[in-house]
């Protein structure tokens, strides 16, 4: 059965829900190795049949980053500089990962994390990667954001 988890920034600006039913004691833990990443201490766990859900409960506070390849944007708070998780975006479609780190339940997700390094590949091996292995996402603007 699904379950959601909640998180949020430190401040509280955005929230984050991670819904699957991968029982988290078996989700896959991974430790990107990417310079981000690793300067962040992040976990991300993602399930193709799930949904991550980021939303902004304070209009204007979420920013995304990119570098490198720029094939996705990390997902930051404004305010409190919290990485919450990534984002690709497709289309009309996006795909996403939540850092475990700012779950409510993070305890709960008990696997050895795996030390992921994809410095091999190149973009289009990045994108199909993360089409295939990451969960369907939805962003929720703020408000304020709508209206610009
Ligand atoms: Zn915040």
């Amino acid at each position: 059965m699904a379950v959601t988890y909640q998180g949020r920034c430190h401040c509280g600006a955005i929230t984050v829900e991670h819904t699957s039913d991968i029982p988290p004691a078996e989700a896959e833990v991974r430790e990107c190795q990417c310079s981000f990443c690793r300067l962040h201490g992040a976990r991300a766990v993602s399930d193709p049949a799930g949904q991550v859900r980021f939303t902004e409960q304070t209009p204007g506070t979420l920013n995304r980053y990119s570098f490198g390849l720029k094939t996705a944007d990390f997902v930051l708070c404004r305010n409190c500089g919290t990485y919450m998780g990534c984002i690709l975006t497709d289309g009309e479609a996006a795909y996403g990962i939540v850092n475990i780190r700012t779950l409510n339940d993070k305890a709960l997700f008990t696997s050895q994390p795996i030390a992921a390094d994809y410095d091999s590949e190149d973009q289009s091996g990045r994108i199909a990667r993360r089409k295939s292995k990451w969960t369907p996402a939805v962003v929720i603007a703020g408000l304020a954001s709508l209206l610009d």
